[in-house]
């Protein structure tokens, strides 16, 4: 059995990761430029080096059996060093090539016969117009490398605001999407391992607030046939990148009833959180069973669930209003341990474990839940 892993990324999924595979007797060690990081924290060691810093990631690669990792925008050059020196990393650097890159990704989303919203490469300003031509406006604009959380986008509508975007990109190869305006975002949490066995968890649906999220609801409230055609997409694309491990595949969701894939996270994802608290084998078990070659679980629920991010605001690191939160029973809380709660950071989440269908009421109940948190400056 394989007994140590590595874990290059030291956030709040490497923590989540890293805390389940101690559970289950791992030895475990993360990489992370970041002192005490949340991974650190809970994690046998960490080594503290930049992501592209290849003797400490060989380091890394010593002290493991298996590598991983909890973030998909680390130096591809670094993963392909550590499988040329006879190190084993998974998901591996093709699926990092073809999922760091947007452009990449949604060709390779069409090519699996799956939709994705329209889009155009942009690499030179004269780009744009024909994209206009193309695809129109209302749009986004995004980086093609490197953008998460809303960052590296831009929403454009028209010719001005997209060679703004274009400028503030400072010559960064972009992708041209057309602004799709959806009904429900949703995601698929699924899991597949080197048999080719892939497990699906049920659909969720998202909400964002500029471009970060905000709630998962678990199930999402769609229709059987449309939980069924994101399960399915979700499959192929597994299958077809030859991912080993947890993933995740976001949807637009159109008002007809189109779902079209917006990106795909070689990785534990935000919106898979709620499985830790609802499922008896959470995300993050089963991509430690998927890379220790043990059998994955059935990803039925126990409960249904209501997860809300808590994101710090800037108004201090010390975080209020947890014992009235805690007042509600049917709330898990999970805090990450990060020291500054700048703004927009992601700092905890809860869930709210629901027994019945998750109706507009219980949502209600969430978001009152988030409003009784507080961001204070320390004592
Ligand atoms: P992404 O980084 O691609 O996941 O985008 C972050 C969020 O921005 C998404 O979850 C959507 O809420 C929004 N967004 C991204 N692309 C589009 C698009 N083409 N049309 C409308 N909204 C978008």
């Amino acid at each position: 059995m394989t007994g140590r892993i590595g874990v290059i990324g030291g956030g709040q999924l490497g923590r989540m990761l890293a805390l389940d595979a101690k559970r289950m007797g791992y030895h475990v060690s993360v990489l992370d430029p970041q002192e005490h990081s949340p991974c650190g924290q809970v994690a046998d060691e960490q080594i503290v080096a930049a992501y592209d810093d290849l003797g400490a990631i060989e380091r890394l690669g010593r002290m493991s059996d298996i590598v991983t990792y909890e973030f998909e925008n680390i130096a591809i050059g670094a993963v392909e060093h550590l499988e040329r020196t006879g190190h084993q990393v998974t998901p591996s650097s093709g699926v990092l090539r073809t999922t760091q890159d947007r452009l990449a990704e949604k060709r390779f989303v069409r090519e699996c016969g799956i939709p994705t919203v329209d889009f155009e490469a942009i690499e030179r300003l004269e780009d744009i117009a024909r994209a206009a031509m193309t695809i129109g406006f209302p749009a986004v604009m995004k980086t093609s490398h490197g953008g998460y959380d809303g960052k590296g986008q831009w929403r454009v509508e028209g010719m001005a605001s997209a060679r703004a975007a274009f400028a503030q990109a400072r010559g960064k190869t972009l992708i041209f999407e057309r602004f799709v305006s959806f009904k429900q975002e949703l995601s698929v949490i699924a899991t597949r391992d080197a048999r080719d066995a892939v497990i699906t968890y049920p659909v969720c649906e998202n909400s964002h607030d500029n471009g970060i999220l905000t709630m998962t609801i678990a199930p999402a409230r769609i229709s059987e046939a449309v939980a069924r055609r994101a399960r399915e997409a979700a499959v192929t694309i597994g299958r077809r990148l030859r991912i080993v491990g947890t993933y995740c595949v976001e949807f637009f969701l159109t008002e007809n009833d189109e779902l079209l894939v917006n990106e795909i996270a070689p990785r534990p994802h935000n919106s898979g959180h709620y499985t830790m608290d609802v499922t008896p084998c959470s995300q993050y078990e089963q991509h430690v069973r998927a890379i220790c070659e043990l059998p994955l679980s059935p990803p039925h629920m126990l409960a249904n669930a209501v997860m809300c991010n808590i994101l710090g605001d800037g108004s201090g690191d010390r975080l209020g209003g947890i014992a009235e939160l805690l007042a509600d029973p049917s709330i898990v809380l999970h805090v990450y341990g990060k020291r500054h709660a700048a703004p927009r950071r992601k700092m905890g989440h809860f869930t709210m474990v629901v027994d019945g269908a998750v109706d507009d009421a219980v949502v209600a109940r969430a978001q009152a839940a988030h409003r009784l948190l507080f961001w204070t400056a320390s004592s």
